[in-house]
Order: C-alpha cells, then structure tokens, then sequence
C-alpha cells in the first residue's frame, strides 16, 4: 500500500461569515435568500468615489474570535486591497487584509482516536465576501451576478499544516464550527456556504523534512466532502509521485457526483493580486477597553463543556460532545437540567431526551432551539410526568412531539389527548382478564411449557391499554396470573 510509505500534510483556511445585520463597509442588509441584487448600495456595488466605512460589529467579532482561539489580537491591522478581476466583483478589487491581519498565532486542540493534539493558527482576517454568479438563470443561455453577497463580512482563519489527515481535518473543522457557534457570530451553515473550507494538501514521503507541493482543494460544503475530498487528492498525489510526475501547484474543485478533485486554474501567488493598503480606509485600532469588554464577554468554549458535562454531570464523552457541537443545543440541555433539578441520574434523562428526540425533530423540521415551540422548562415538566408515572415512555414521546411543533401545557395537553397512563389496577387487572380468556390456546402453550408467552401477553396488554399501561404494573399482574415463571422457564 504505497499511501502508507507517506505523510499526509494538510492546512484549512476557513470563510466565515459573520452574523452581523449589515455588510462590513455599508449599511445594507446581510439577509440570506433576498431577490437577487435587492441588498445593495453604491459601496458594495464599487461605483466610483463612494467611502467605506468600518462596521464595529465585524471588528469585535474578530477580537472575540481571536481571544477564543488563543490568538495575539494586534493593535493595529490594516486593511488592503487584493487586485484581481471577476464577474462577482465589480469594484475589480476585494478588501481584505494581507501584511497586518487582526489576529495571529494561536490554535485549537482537537481529539482523534482518543489523542489531543493542537492545531496551530497562522492567522485571522477579517474581508468582505464577492458576490455570487447565476449561471442558470437566464432564458437566453446567459449568466446573471447577484451581489447581495458582496460586502458581507467574513472571517478567513488560516490554520499550519499541522493536520495529518483527513479525520484530522474533519475533527478540527468540527471543533472550529462549534466554537464559532458557541461564541455566536457565525451560523455554521456548509450548505449555504456561510462557514466553508479550502484545504492545502500535500504529501511527502515518510522521513522526509520537507513539504511536497501542494494543490487547494475548493468547494467542499460538508463534512463528509472534506474527507473524500483529501483522501481522493491523497490518492491522485502519491500515484503523481510514485510515477515520478510532478505535482502542480494549483487550485482544484472537488465534484462530489464523481467522487474526484480536477484542476480548475493554476494556482496564484500572493504577489499575482497586487496587494497595497486600502486608501480609503484607517488603520484598525484594538485598544485595552476593546480586550477587556471582549473577553469579559466569552462565553464557556466547547472543550471547556464538555469536559464540564463529564466530569460534573457524569455524560458519556460521545453524549457531551453532540450537545456542544451545538451550542444553542447544549444551552437548552442546560436550561431543561436547571428547570428538572437533580443529579447524574437527571442530566443523563435530560441528555437522552436532548441528543435522542429533540435532534431528530430538529433535524426533521431544520429549526434551530431557540424556535422551538418546546422550551426547556417543558421538556423538563414532561420528564416530571415520566418520573412519576403519570404518562408512559411513548406518551412522553408524543407529548413531546406535540409539543415541539405547537407548544403548549404539558399537564392539559396529557387530560386533553388521553395521554395519562393507567396505573390503576383494577383498569389493568380487567384487561389482563380480557387478553387471558381471548387466547385460552396460547395460555395453554404457555403454562404447558413449551414456550414462554411472557413478552405476548405483555404485548396483547399494552395494546388493550392503548400503550397506555404502567408497565411495571402489568407486568406484576400479569406475573401473579400466568402463575409465576412457566414450567419450561429455567430448564
Ligand atoms: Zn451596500
């Protein structure tokens, strides 16, 4: 297997959009799905002779993110213009940051096959984002731009090559999205493209000291097209260098239907886009008051919960880390625990319900916790209702559901939708009577022996009591009738 005889060498650069209400230089709208071109200005369309003006907002979202990563926020940044020609930029020239960017140095540590390892940061820029070219669109064959994306705010974090493959690529991204979520300036969304990822990937033979050439690999919108993504480019590098051909630096697309990367330009050096300051705009000045009120502001980070909901609420590590893979998730997990109250056994019932239930209908419906109809205090009263018997496993589930989609008062929605379970004995004694003398042949079966019908009568039970039934009380009652274990049981 000649990809063993090497080492894979990967770093991500990150766009991040940041959630800010207007662009970075205007005051236009940052809505996703507008009609196209209905977000836009004189500044973000780049007419002549119009003056960019810093949006506040995108600078403390940089420092938040910088101090979070463990990154050196720089007093002073500039911003540049990066020259190059596209349709989707009309002002022939984007603002980004080049020489002096906002953050540097810092990382973040991720955990695969049970190692922390850190993953070093080069750096973090703050940019306006290009607009969108529409190929589809037009009837005559012709293409539209829409440059309501234009001067959108992003955040480009640039990690070393310190990523050895790609799972580690997966799980840093992973560990990046949730911490960007966490902090609550980007909504993680791959699909929309407001948090995507070029990888730079190389190889070299093991032992080696230095770095083979490498090729970006673009459009990756998933987690799971980031590793095929690599581990095709992997594949397509070592065949290169095991032939003897050389590997070109370039920029590739990565086509998801086909499985494979190919070549989509060479790829630029830095001194190709002309970098210079931006004129029009001053250098971005973080003094101490910024620091301070920024850093007061962060809230508890991934890692830190997670190792919070281990080591103090006894979660699994698998449980913790989906809650805080979602912040928003792990801050309604929080809230529906504070509103139950009680310990370990609470936190585990409360996760349960959180990671199990709870994401399948986020997942279904695609609305995030904070536009449930559930709220924490009701999915704790529910739990209540569990714990004490009042409604059953499935009844909390469809109380739950209901709930989730149309809110409500758990204690009237369990009167009105019949939904209380039956724990009164004589109901239940009646039904085990009723599903006794309509089977005699299988009681007969049973008591003879030859098979234990336990889990049947049980089955015939519940389905009398409309799933109703306290289970712990059929079962008894179903116990003390069929007459203590059957003959054959224990043979
Ligand atoms: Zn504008």
């Amino acid at each position: 297997m000649p990809v063993a005889d090497f080492e894979v060498v990967l770093g991500l650069e990150v766009h991040a959009q940041l959630l800010t209400r207007t662009k970075i230089f205007c005051g236009c709208s940052t809505a996703f799905g507008a009609e196209p071109n209905s977000q836009v200005c004189p500044i973000c369309l780049g007419m002549p002779g119009v003056l960019p003006a810093l949006n506040a907002q995108v600078v403390e979202w940089a420092v938040k993110t910088g101090l979070a990563l463990g990154c050196a926020v720089q007093p002073v940044s500039v911003f540049s213009r990066k020259n190059y020609f596209y349709p989707d930029l009309p002002k022939g020239y984007q603002i980004s940051q080049f020489e002096l960017p906002i953050c540097l140095g810092g990382g973040l540590t991720i955990t695969v096959d049970g190692q922390e390892k850190l993953i070093r940061l080069t750096r973090i820029h703050m940019e306006e984002d290009a607009g969108k070219n529409l190929h589809e669109l037009a009837a005559d064959g012709g293409s539209g731009v829409d440059l309501n994306r234009a001067g959108v705010p992003l955040l480009e974090i640039v990690s070393e090559p310190d990523l050895r493959s790609a799972d580690e690529a997966v799980e840093y991204l992973k560990a990046l999205r949730a911490i960007l979520l966490a902090l609550g300036v980007n909504d993680g969304n791959l699909e929309e493209g407001s948090f995507r990822c070029d990888a730079n990937v190389s190889v070299m033979r093991r032992g080696a000291t230095e770095y083979g050439t490498r090729a970006e690999i673009k459009n990756m919108n998933s987690f799971r097209f980031l590793k095929q993504a690599v581990d095709f480019e992997v594949r397509r590098q070592v065949a290169l260098v095991e032939a003897g051909e050389p590997v070109v630096q370039e920029t590739r697309l990565y086509d998801p239907v086909r499985g494979e990367t190919r070549s989509m330009r060479s790829k630029e050096e830095a001194h190709d886009y002309r970098y210079f300051p931006e004129p029009d705009l001053p250098p971005v000045r973080v003094d101490e008051a910024l620091l301070a009120r920024v850093r007061a502001s962060l809230p508890e980070l991934p890692r830190a919960r997670a190792a919070r909901y281990q080591q103090v609420l006894g979660l699994p590590a698998q449980d913790a880390g989906v809650l805080v893979g979602d912040g928003a998730l792990a801050d309604f997990f929080d809230a529906a625990l504070a509103a139950r109250g009680g310990g370990a056994e609470a936190a585990r019932k409360v996760a349960n319900w959180t990671i199990g239930e709870l994401s399948r209908l986020m997942n279904e419906t695609g609305l995030p916790p904070p536009a449930w109809k559930l709220t924490p205090a009701g999915l704790a009263e529910v739990l209540a209702l569990l714990d004490a018997g009042t409604v059953s496993g499935a009844g909390a589930k469809a109380l739950v559901e209901e709930l989730f989609r149309a809110g409500g008062d758990p204690g009237a929605l369990v009167k009105s939708r019949g939904l209380a379970q039956v724990s009164d004995q004589g109901a239940i004694e009646a039904a085990v009577d009723a599903v006794l003398a309509a089977s005699p042949a299988d009681l007969e079966r049973h008591r003879s022996g030859k098979k234990d019908l336990t889990g049947f009568f049980v089955g015939q039970v519940m389905k009398a009591l409309k799933g109703q039934g306290n289970p712990g009380v059929v079962n008894a009652l179903l116990k003390k009738k069929l007459g203590g274990l059957p003959p054959g049981e224990g043979r």
